[in-house]
């Protein structure tokens, strides 16, 4: 049978193409920009085979003209340029790339041509009424002349062209209520798009920029100069090996672009060969930005293929736990939409995402192990974000994250990670311990703590808010699990003790279940000897902690009621006060019962809670006094 060709609608081809493939109208510069940049790669690598061009490198530039009176810009290039031929089969026919067949027909060049989907140019009638395109071939004496203006077709004429190269001028779509297209006719808009887009397109792209300038012979009078700048930076610092980079020229860019005025705390640059081959240059700031815990935060990588800027924040490039990184990744392998505005598929940025990963940590463990002050600079700014990380998603990070953890420590009040703590624990002891509360000092002040550390254990000492939940999300280290020395089952105590503790409790049952009853709140009382000289405290039984407690109930709309800690009011038998109250059970319990009331709110107060009956506390004091 026959085999029929689909014909297409080219003009509603067209339509589509100029209106909704790109969702942001200024990329038109950019893309013209790259195939200005294309022909002149494609006549570069002419010249490397062909002895009779005899153009150097630092002979090819782009140029942007305005010409403000009659809405023009005009971008001119000395590239290999267009025969008639080639004019209409590359302008003349949507989806006809020119640059993808110089790619294939050229595969081991070592020129990154950007174009690939033959769409790119028609992006300029999203804001041009009119395009032309002048062009002389390379080698050739005759000039075209291209011009449409959109949907209506195209013609071809002959012209005269002084040299060769294209010059294409793009006049402006006259402004309407909603858009502004003279905006386009601005240098600074212009330069800036430049800049965002194509600062490094390996040619110079140069424009005449106005400056205010004395006039001469006034001391007063200015006038508007216009010399000739060229826009962008070309050599990206990330193709460049960092033994290349001075410490002040990472910084300076890093300054610039993310607006900080401090230089960052560590630069990596990292090139990697493989299915996608990259290279990404990324920063750790020396501090959290202003917003960098609020919802106004935004993280994300700048992504570029082949020096042009696809995506300012994308933000597949690193995990939430890493969101302070700043940085550029620059891929020639990646598969771009057809508007190269975003990616065909995602596979390949979470391919590049787990490498930039992976380098991240590992330059993290290193400074950690090597420049330990600077370890700590950064993990004051952002460690809160990685414990959040460990915590985050049940856990799913924690074996990833949990040795870039620091935790003050009681052993001479420093940041230690687990595996440090792990390195000198003591023989038997089966357990990491912990303890919780608003400050360092707060937390040392603790009966439990302290008794602890006489005993000659090591206690990490957890301050913050997410602290303890991302402990207990990580439950062990090497197999010693995280024990709160506040919460209850934790007997440090010889199995002596433990005895007479028991049946000290047993003995008194009656007596501690009377002072349960009168403070109604606590889960139950219990006599202790793990308290050293300190009369009472509080610990805790189940999972909520005296601390999670206090963290929980701060947050907005908090059900006090669904989140209290089981707290147990522990009594020191050893102390004084255990015998008053076992003679006040045979004599007074009415006053028994309001001594377990003070008792308990003492305990809470050093537990660095809050008490509900202040007033009730303060009268039964007095009426004691
Ligand atoms: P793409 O850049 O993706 O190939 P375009 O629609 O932007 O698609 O361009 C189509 C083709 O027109 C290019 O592939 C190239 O062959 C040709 N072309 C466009 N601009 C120029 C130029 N300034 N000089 C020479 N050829 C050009």
């Amino acid at each position: 049978m026959e085999k029929k060709q689909f014909k297409t609608e080219s003009q509603k081809l067209l339509d589509m193409m100029i209106n909704s493939i790109y969702t942001n109208k200024e990329i038109f510069l950019r893309e013209i920009i790259s195939n200005a940049s294309d022909a002149i790669d494609k006549l570069y690598y002419r010249s490397l085979t062909d002895d009779s061009i005899t153009l150097k490198k630092s002979d090819y530039k782009i140029e942007i003209k305005v010409n403000k009176d009659k809405g023009e810009i005009v971008i001119c290039d000395n590239g290999c340029g267009m025969t008639k031929d080639e004019l209409e089969n590359n302008l003349g026919t949507i989806a006809k790339s020119g640059s993808f067949e110089f790619k294939r027909d050229n595969e081991q060049s070592e020129v990154d041509v950007i174009g690939q989907f033959g769409v790119g140019f028609y992006s300029s009638f999203m804001v041009c009424k009119r395009v032309s395109v002048i062009s002389r071939a390379y080698g050739s004496d005759t000039a075209y002349k291209w011009e449409s203006e959109g949907v209506d077709g195209y013609t071809v004429e002959k012209t005269e062209k002084a040299d060769y190269g294209t010059e294409i001028t793009l006049t402006l779509k006259d402004d309407t209520e909603e858009e502004k297209y003279s905006e386009y006719l601005s240098e600074y808009r212009l330069r800036y798009l430049v800049k965002k887009y194509s600062d490094y397109i390996s040619y110079p792209i140069v424009m005449e920029m106005p400056k205010e300038k004395l006039k001469e012979g006034t001391e007063n009078e200015y006038e508007t100069v216009y010399e000739k700048e060229t826009l962008n930076s070309q050599k990206p610092l990330w193709k460049k090996a960092q033994s290349e980079v001075t410490e002040e020229e990472y910084a300076g860019f890093y300054k610039d672009k993310y607006y900080d005025f401090e230089a960052p705390l560590k630069v990596i640059s990292q090139k990697s060969e493989g299915l996608t081959s990259y290279e990404a240059l990324l920063f750790i700031p020396a501090h959290a930005p202003y917003d960098y815990y609020t919802k106004s935060y935004e993280k994300g990588l700048e992504l570029y293929s082949s020096g042009v800027m696809i995506t300012e924040r994308c933000k597949e490039l690193v995990p939430d736990y890493f969101a302070f990184v700043r940085g550029v990744v620059d891929s020639a392998d990646l598969t771009l939409n057809i508007s190269r505005e975003t990616l065909q598929h995602d596979r390949q940025l979470k391919v590049i995402g787990k490498a930039i990963e992976k380098k991240i940590k590992g330059e993290l463990l290193k400074m950690m192990e090597n420049d330990r002050e600077k370890y700590e600079k950064f993990f004051d700014a952002f460690g809160a974000q990685i414990k959040y990380g460990l915590y985050e998603g049940y856990g799913a990070n924690k074996e990833n994250l949990k040795d870039l953890i620091l935790f003050t420590s009681t052993f001479e009040r420093k940041p230690v990670s687990f595996k440090e703590y792990m390195g000198r624990i003591k023989d038997g002891q089966d357990a990491i311990y912990y303890a919780a509360g608003e400050s360092v000092d707060k937390v040392l002040m603790l009966p439990q703590v302290e008794v602890a550390m006489s005993k000659g254990y090591e206690i990490l000492i957890l301050t913050e808010d997410v602290d303890e939940f991302a402990v207990k999300m990580l439950h062990e280290y090497e197999g010693k699990e995280f024990k709160n020395v506040c919460a209850d089952k934790l007997d440090l105590t010889s199995e002596e003790d433990k005895d007479t503790k028991k049946q000290e409790n047993e003995k008194n049952k009656e007596m501690l279940d009377l002072m349960k009853e009168s403070i109604k709140d606590v889960y139950s009382v219990e006599f202790t000897n793990d308290l050293g000289t300190h009369p009472v405290s509080l610990s805790t039984e189940g999972e909520l902690s005296v601390e999670m407690e206090r963290v929980l109930s701060k947050m907005p709309g908090a059900d006090k009621s669904m989140m209290k800690a089981q707290t147990v009011l522990q009594i020191n038998m050893n102390h004084e006060i255990a015998s008053k109250l076992k003679l006040m059970f045979i004599n007074d319990k009415e006053k028994l019962s309001k001594y377990a009331k003070i008792l308990y709110a003492q305990a809470r107060l050093i537990n660095g809670l809050d008490i509900d009956n202040p007033k009730e506390i303060c009268d039964f004091v007095c009426e004691l006094m």
